[in-house]
Parts: C-alpha cells; sequence; structure tokens
C-alpha cells in the first residue's frame, strides 16, 4: 500500500486565494484592507525569515503588512508598551509577537497582554479558553492548518473522517498539540493525547485512525507502530545531517515506512508547514471582519 500524500501547498494556495478574494471584499465595504502587524525582537535568522515570508504573503493577500523590529536588548516593558499602542490602534486587526523572544522577556506575559480580539497567532488565554470550551474564536494557526487539510483529503481519503474516528496527538504543546486535541473533539473525535511521559506509543498509535506527530523528534514514529490505513499528520520539523554532510528536513514520521501503511500523509517538506502562513492570514481576516462587526 501507497498512501496519498496530503500536500500542503495546493491548499495553501486555494486558502491564500480565498482570503485575497475576501480582502477586496472587505476593502469594497470598508474602505481599507486589514491590517496585520509583526513584531520581532532580536536579529534570530531564522525569526527573520519567517518574519520576512509573513509580510510578503500578507502584502501579496492584499493586505496591510507592518513589520516592527526591536533590538534583543529591549526592556519588556518597552514591548509591553508597543503592545498596548497596537492594541489601541484601529487599523492594526492583528497582531503577532514573533516567537522565541530573548530570554530577559516573560513571553507568556507578552501573549497575555495582546488583545484577545486581535490575537492572530491564537495563544491568548482568552482564545485557548474559548477552544477547550468548543466556543468558536482566534485558534492557532499550525493545528487549525491540519484541520483544513483532513477536512479537504476527506472526499479522497474517507479514513480522513474526523467524526467517530481514534486520534492521538503525539506532543501537548500551546502552540501545537493541545489545540490540535480540542480542534479533534470538537469536530467529534475520540481523541488520545500522548507525551513524553506516555508509556506505550507504539501502542497507542496502533489504535489510531489519525495520527498527529508534533514531537520535533526526527522520525520518531514508525511505520511499524501505525494502524494500517491511518491518516498521519506530520507537523514535526527537523533539520537532520545526511551522509555526505549536507542537511535535509525531516518530520517527526519516518516517512518511507510510514507511507507502506497509512492512507494518507502529509510529506517534510510540503505539508503543513506551508499552511500554517495561510491560515495566519485567514486569521488576520476573521479578525479584521469580527472587529468591523461583518460577515464575507
Ligand atoms: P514542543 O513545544 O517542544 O513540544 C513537543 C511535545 O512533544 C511535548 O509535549 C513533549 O512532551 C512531546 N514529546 C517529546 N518527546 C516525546 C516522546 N519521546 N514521546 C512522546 N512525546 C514526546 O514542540 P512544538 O512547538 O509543539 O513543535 C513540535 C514539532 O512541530 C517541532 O518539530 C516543530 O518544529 C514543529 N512545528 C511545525 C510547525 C509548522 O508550521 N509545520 C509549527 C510549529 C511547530 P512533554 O510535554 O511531556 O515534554
Amino acid at each position: 500500500m501507497t498512501a496519498t500524500l496530503i500536500e500542503g501547498k495546493p491548499i495553501a494556495l486555494d486558502i491564500r486565494a480565498e482570503v485575497a478574494a475576501k480582502v477586496a471584499l472587505f476593502q469594497a465595504k470598508l474602505g481599507r484592507a486589514p491590517g496585520l502587524t509583526v513584531v520581532l525582537v532580536g536579529e534570530d535568522p531564522a525569526s527573520q525569515v519567517y518574519v520576512r515570508n509573513k509580510g510578503v504573503l500578507t502584502r501579496e493577500a492584499g493586505m496591510v503588512s507592518d513589520e516592527i523590529k526591536l533590538p534583543a536588548d529591549t526592556a519588556q516593558s518597552d514591548l509591553l508598551a508597543l503592545l498596548g499602542k497596537l492594541n489601541a490602534d484601529p487599523l492594526v486587526d492583528g497582531i503577532l509577537v514573533q516567537m522565541p523572544l530573548p530570554p530577559h522577556i516573560d513571553s507568556q506575559a507578552v501573549v497575555a497582554a495582546i488583545d484577545p480580539a486581535k490575537d492572530v497567532d491564537g495563544l491568548h488565554p482568552v482564545n485557548a479558553g474559548y477552544l477547550a470550551q468548543g466556543i468558536e474564536a482566534l485558534v492557532p494557526c499550525t493545528p487549525k492548518g491540519c484541520m483544513i487539510m483532513l477536512e479537504r483529503i476527506r472526499a479522497q481519503v474517507p479514513k480522513a473522517e474526523v467524526a467517530g474516528a481514534s486520534a492521538l496527538v503525539i506532543g501537548r504543546s500551546i502552540l501545537v498539540g493541545r489545540p490540535m486535541g480540542a480542534l479533534l473533539l470538537s469536530a467529534n473525535a475520540t481523541v488520545t493525547m500522548a507525551h513524553s511521559r506516555s508509556r506505550d506509543l507504539p501502542a497507542l498509535c496502533a489504535e489510531a485512525d489519525i495520527v498527529v506527530a508534533a514531537v520535533g523528534k526526527p522520525e520518531m514514529v514508525r511505520g511499524e507502530w501505525l494502524k494500517r490505513g491511518a491518516v498521519v499528520i506530520d507537523v514535526g520539523i527537523n533539520r537532520i545531517a545526511k551522509e555526505d554532510g549536507k542537511t535535509k528536513l525531516v518530520g517527526d514520521v519516518h516517512f518511507a515506512s510510514a507511507v507502506e501503511v497509512a492512507s494518507a500523509i502529509t510529506p517534510v517538506p510540503g505539508g503543513v508547514g506551508l499552511m500554517t502562513t495561510a491560515c495566519l492570514l485567514q486569521n488576520t481576516l476573521d479578525a479584521a471582519c469580527a472587529r468591523a462587526r461583518i460577515k464575507l
């Protein structure tokens, strides 16, 4: 058996096109485009690339993108004061503070200082609380992207139907695992959450119709662990060394063995990663519409 590939690119392109079309409607109704402000503290090279990409895609979707770069030694109080200003700015619909922050800044305090209505990363405790209660709100972008992938592949792969499925989420981070579990539960899956203290991960995998791996351990989940026909969403992005001294990206799932057992699987790269920014654009549009009290 060779699994169907759930590729992120076509789905992400669809979402970006849908967002761009709705941004044009928003502009026509309100005389302005939705605005996303990304705050970057310090000069982490990977973060600089992420922020630049987000800016390019935001502008491509017709939205206003603002990037605020602050030095690495910015005081936490100055960052919180900036967030206060952005919260009060009517032209800013979405605020994202790029993580990780320098170690002298308390990232929880920073996230909590963002207006929940502008929290396009979906990490504010108010939004996390709504999600835990199954109430519609701004949801973290990566798990949102995973749910969209499952939804879009369902016509082709009936086993991707979430309602009634046994779903295993490996990883319980605030960014991915926990919100993923909550979204699957809201979509009527029977959800098991696994983590570093789970006793028998292969046995848990063997029971799961849907496996979401968000661990950060290269190729940890083996094909032999999976139930035949399982649908596998690999969130992991790990850079590992190759024999020739170069590096390559791999997921948290051992793709070569999993593809022989699963009915559908996301590749790495080219899978979930591409969905995250597309969902950020969607969240920014949703935040703008909710603030303007309009439906498009
Ligand atoms: P994280 O905060 O480090 O969380 C990792 C989780 O995995 C923790 O809950 C940890 O359990 C669990 N874990 C660690 N070792 C384990 C083991 N041996 N067995 C079972 N569970 C184990 O990571 P994250 O932010 O959620 O990210 C996870 C992965 O997704 C990373 O590879 C990251 O690069 C990737 N990622 C990708 C995207 C994207 O856009 N595609 C976005 C975000 C993250 P404990 O809680 O017990 O420590």
